[in-house]
């Protein structure tokens, strides 16, 4: 028999850096971090493929994705081109063409299913090298020495493991932000989504004039409410991602049949109700509620929110891939200078550079939801210079300073939107 003593915990596998999740923001973090030769490990507590939201990206994400030498992988994927963004506001209507855009850079892009995509990303890191445990959860965090991660796997079995730096790209998981106590209200208000898939069959439909571009992405207004808006985002096999959000009281009563919700909701839209009058709905609906999130602190020299475990605003202007893609690129340059024993600021060198692009996009959010930003996007004489630099931020472009809209964004909305109104 053991003495006591005699029995010791086994001692923790030792890490340069453990990633929390493989989305997105996991993957391309890892991806770059194995390249530049660290060692690096990826939990993630579900099997692949596995549903998630977020289905449409902006052409500034793939350029991180080529930077993570994933951009081959996604480009034979087959999935739906997109180059652009339209939106539908009783019956104006308008589009913005990504390739026509004030930033270098990628300009076009694709809508995507993204338990596919995501699945790609994360075997085409593994295949590079990358270690990823699937199945496996997080449950909670050590940083007094060295930070150390408590971890449960599918069958019980519980382990540590310690690395020098943890990135948490856990997503709505939120794990750091929820075991470190991180957790702040967001600035914007609690709004709730109602998604499906749908077999669109629009082709069968006659458009009767409308214009319907399925490499866009289709922004709807409710007609009466503008403070309620559906995504359209077709996909490359005859079907689409179709949701309504708005602010649950605007919603109505969310315990009821989400179908018969969603399906109202079309209804009241005409140029929807006519896209999807031969429409069927292909997945159980989703329901999705105050997702909009913030935290104290998006960095330490021991750890570093990447994505939505930071702050996330809102989907209207689908942001959510690229930034948590440029929250990985970010981070991992910094990580990189850090393991090499260089100085790093975390606030200076990571977490103020990432908010240059959350804030511009907060400034547009706010500004959508107020009805400013409508009135410039719709507005049917824009000076094409000004059009361009608007693209560009729709493009995913928020970061680039030299872009006026990004630099002063409040300043310069303010006076498009006066120029508009006039
Ligand atoms: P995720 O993709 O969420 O990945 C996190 C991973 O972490 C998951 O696989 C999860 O299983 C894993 N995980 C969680 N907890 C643990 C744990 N304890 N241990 C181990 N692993 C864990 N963005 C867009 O770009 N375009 C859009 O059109 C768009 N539409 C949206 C619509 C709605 C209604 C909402 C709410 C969001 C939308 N978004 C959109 C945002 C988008 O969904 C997210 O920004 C994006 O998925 C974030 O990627 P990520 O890598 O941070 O996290």
């Amino acid at each position: 028999m053991q003495s006591a003593q005699q029995v010791s915990a086994p001692t923790p596998q030792q890490f340069d850096v453990a990633i929390i999740g493989a989305g997105p923001s996991g993957s391309v973090a890892a991806s770059l971090l194995h390249q530049q030769g660290k060692r690096v490990i990826v939990i993630e507590k579900q099997h692949f493929p596995r549903f998630s939201i977020g289905e449409s990206l902006l052409p500034c994400c793939m350029n991180v994705l080529e930077k993570a030498k994933l951009i081959d992988a996604v480009n034979q994927a087959g999935f739906q081109f997109k180059n652009g963004a339209a939106f539908n506001s009783q019956g104006r209507y308008t589009e913005f063409d990504f390739t026509d855009k004030f930033s270098v850079g990628h300009g076009t892009t694709f809508q995507v299913e993204r338990g596919q995509f995501d699945k790609l990303l994360a075997d085409t890191a593994a295949k590079q090298g990358v270690k990823i445990r699937y199945g496996h959860s997080v449950e909670s965090i050590d940083l007094t020495e060295t930070p150390r991660l408590a971890i449960t796997d599918e069958h019980g079995l519980a382990y540590d493991i310690e690395a020098e730096f943890i990135l948490d790209a856990s997503g709505f998981g939120r794990v750091l932000p929820r075991l470190l106590d991180l957790e702040i209200p967001s600035s914007l208000p609690t709004r709730s989504a109602v998604f499906t898939h749908i077999e669109d069959n629009i082709d069968q439909v006659d458009l009767e004039g409308f214009n319907f571009d399925r490499d866009k992405i289709l922004i709807s207004v409710h007609p009466e409410n503008k403070d309620i808006w559906y995504w359209l985002i077709p996909f490359s096999h005859g079907r689409c991602s179709v949701g309504v959000v708005g602010e649950p009281h605007l919603l109505g009563d969310l315990d009821g049949d989400l179908q018969a919700i969603l399906q109202r909701f079309i209804n009241e839209e005409p140029r929807l109700n006519q896209l999807l009058s031969k429409a069927k709905f292909v997945r159980e609906c989703g329901l999705l509620q105050g997702y909009s999130a913030n935290v104290k602190t998006l960095a330490t020299d021991k750890f570093a929110l990447l994505g939505n475990a930071g702050e996330f605003l809102d989907p209207v202007f689908s942001s959510g891939v690229t930034i948590a893609m440029q929250s990985a690129d970010l981070a991992s340059q910094c990580l990189l200078k850090q393991l090499d024993g260089q100085p790093v600021d975390w606030q200076t060198d990571y977490a103020q550079p990432l908010m240059i692009g959350v804030d511009t996009f907060r400034t547009y959010v706010e500004a959508w939801y107020d009805g400013r930003f409508q009135d410039v996007i719709f507005f049917p004489d824009a000076d094409p210079k000004i059009k361009q630099m608007i693209c560009s931020i729709l493009a995913g472009y928020a970061w680039d300073e030299t872009n006026p809209f990004v630099a002063e964004s409040e300043r310069r909305l303010k006076m498009i939107v006066e120029l508009c109104r006039a």
